[in-house]
């Protein structure tokens, strides 16, 4: 039994306490040194009674006092860290093997090439630093000999479905293609015109996962999808015509992997996060998940269909920002959590996110996306021009 050492980034959200929930099983087997988020005092400081980590970092500064104040009464030894450095600080920490990249947005970057550098077990729940800086986060891992590993259920189950020694070379595993499942979120089947007038409860209400709200909103636009698609292109070394995406609105087909001689391999499994974070902590170990058996005579039956690319423009335009390469990732993602963060204000309407997306692609020019700079420069573009697009300041 190998044990480890954690870091977890995004310490109090949906993959966090998943994390947290899966790691508080093994007592034995992982030692959690940090916890790390932005600012919600209650949820962290709960986190810190029970795993008693060494640090705890809060983004935002006051909310780091307020913990500490708290913590101190409680009687618990945690240090706690104040702003963005800490981020970095607690990623590349020595005692430190394994590092949860669990912060949501573009935010996650910077954290997540911090622990690539310091040569850490990366667990990858932020799709959105690889979707932006692909390139570069690959460079690094390989560099310094870090070891990525997806968390997010499709790319997880995509790695169990090739072989051991897949190196990243599909075509010499003899691997045709990769099926991509998306479950097609909560408005698959609403009346599209329906789509202008949707909340940000109904977007948020997905009908297999509780996730956090950005991620929800993504789902039910597919965008989720296409970031997927850019973050397996990334992870398999694919190329945009060997992903397709499948909608399975069970969730239970995590994702497969379909090789010449015409075998498919899934991963199937309940639809729980804890299953793909278990695999990932342990890898190429198994431990027990807390997930329950997947029940085949409740299921009875499987669904899959074609996306329909009118319905889910964002799909669309992913594909379109990955065969253009260079930064147009960068900036599709990031005027895509301009548009989301929008609408989870109810400032814009659910089907104008793609139309600030695609217009925000037009007026940004692409460049090469190979260093952090261009990355965070096409970045901030990005979101100035969606704002502009939105006149907000
Ligand atoms: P969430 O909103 O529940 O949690 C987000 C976490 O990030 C919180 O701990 C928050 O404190 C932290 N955070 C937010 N802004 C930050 C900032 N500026 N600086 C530092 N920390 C910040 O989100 P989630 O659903 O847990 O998703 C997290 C990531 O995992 C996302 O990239 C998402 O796409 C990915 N993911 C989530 C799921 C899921 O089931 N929830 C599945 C697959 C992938
Ligand atoms: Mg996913």
């Amino acid at each position: 039994m190998t044990s480890r050492t954690l870091t977890i980034l995004g310490a109090t959200g949906s993959i966090g306490a998943s994390t947290l929930d899966v790691v508080n099983r093994h007592p034995e087997r992982f030692r959690v040194v940090a916890l790390a988020a932005h600012s919600r005092v209650d949820a962290m400081l709960n986190a810190c009674t029970r795993v008693r980590p060494r640090f705890a970092a809060m983004v935002d500064v006051e909310a780091a006092d307020r913990l500490r104040s708290l913590l101190r009464g409680a009687g618990v030894a945690t240090e706690v860290l104040a702003g963005n450095d800490a981020l970095l600080h607690l990623a590349g920490l020595p005692e430190v093997d394994t590092v949860v990249a669990a912060i949501v947005g573009a935010a996650g970057l910077r954290s997540t090439l911090a622990a690539a550098q310091a040569g850490k077990r990366i667990l990858l729940a932020n799709k959105e630093s690889l979707v932006m800086a692909g390139a570069l986060l690959m460079r690094t891992v390989q560099q310094s000999g870090a070891q990525l590993l997806p968390i997010d259920s499709e790319h997880n189950a995509i790695l169990q479905s090739l072989p051991a020694r897949f190196g990243g070379n599909l075509a010499g595993c003899g691997v045709r293609r990769i099926l991509l499942t998306a479950s097609g979120g909560p408005f698959r089947r609403i009346a599209l015109e329906r789509l202008r007038t949707v909340t940000p409860d109904q977007a948020c209400a997905h009908p297999n996962w509780t996730m956090g709200r950005k991620i929800s909103v993504d789902s039910a636009t597919m965008m989720n999808k296409g970031l997927e698609v850019i973050e397996a292109h990334w992870l398999f070394a694919a190329a945009p015509e060997q992903i397709e995406v499948v909608i399975h609105p069970q969730s239970v087909v995590h994702s497969m992997v379909e090789y010449i001689d015409g075998s498919v391999i899934a991963q199937l499994g309940n639809p729980d996060m804890r299953t793909p974070i278990a695999h990932a902590l342990a890898f190429p170990e198994r431990i027990d998940a807390g997930v329950s058996s997947l029940n085949f005579f409740d299921l009875a039956t499987l669904h899959f269909e074609r996306p329909d690319l009118t319905r889910f423009p964002c799909l669309r335009l992913a594909y379109e920002a990955l065969r253009a390469g260079g930064t147009a990732p960068a900036i599709l993602n990031a005027a895509n959590e301009v548009a989301v963060d929008q609408f989870l204000k109810e400032e814009l309407a659910f089907d104008r996110i793609a139309a600030v997306i695609e217009e925000v692609l037009g007026r940004v020019p692409g460049q090469a996306g190979g260093t952090l700079e261009a990355v965070l420069e096409a970045d901030r573009r990005a979101r100035d021009a969606a704002r502009a697009c939105l006149a907000i300041a």
